[in-house]
């Protein structure tokens, strides 16, 4: 990291320690050359999330998608959608949070299981069942048409 007050490259890193937010890493630096001190944060940008499948191959992390599966499994479901967007929001903080770019499919598919769990027991359980043949096959799209609610509930 370059020293921003003398423009040296060969700064050094003080301490490093999570950010309140636990979101970020916090860098205290030390330019060496000039005595400078200065702070920088570090963090996932979720642009740069890759998802690797099953078989290996990545792709870049899609929110939408993501969403879109989730809202597939809540359809019709008496669940506030604003508690919803506030569901799909903290996985994709998790997800940030975990330090990792690369993140396995699978870990993706548990998380949300997990919080589809606690929020509504039907939707966990079309998630769920999907899901698992889904692991075969590894194939969001199929994954997401295939994620439909059989009949609609009666009102
Ligand atoms: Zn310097």
């Amino acid at each position: 990291m370059r020293c921003p007050f003398c423009g040296n490259i060969d700064t050094q890193v003080k301490d490093s320690r999570p950010a309140e937010d636990h979101v970020s890493i916090r860098r205290r630096r030390f330019c060496p050359a000039c005595g400078g001190r200065f702070t920088t944060y570090e963090r996932v940008q979720l642009r740069d999330l890759v998802v690797v499948k099953t078989n290996g191959r990545r792709e870049d992390f899609d929110r939408d998608k993501l969403e879109r599966s989730i809202r597939i499994s809540m359809q019709k479901r008496p669940v506030d959608p604003e508690r919803i967007d506030q569901m799909i929001s903290g996985i994709v903080r998790r997800l940030e949070s975990m330090g990792e770019t690369d993140i396995p499919s699978k870990t993706i598919g548990e998380i949300v299981m997990e919080a589809l769990a606690r929020i509504d027991t039907v939707a966990y359980v079309r998630f769920a069942s999907v899901y698992k043949n889904f692991q075969a096959a590894d194939d969001f799209d199929k994954f997401v048409s295939e994620l439909r609610p059989d009949t609609p509930p009666e009102e």
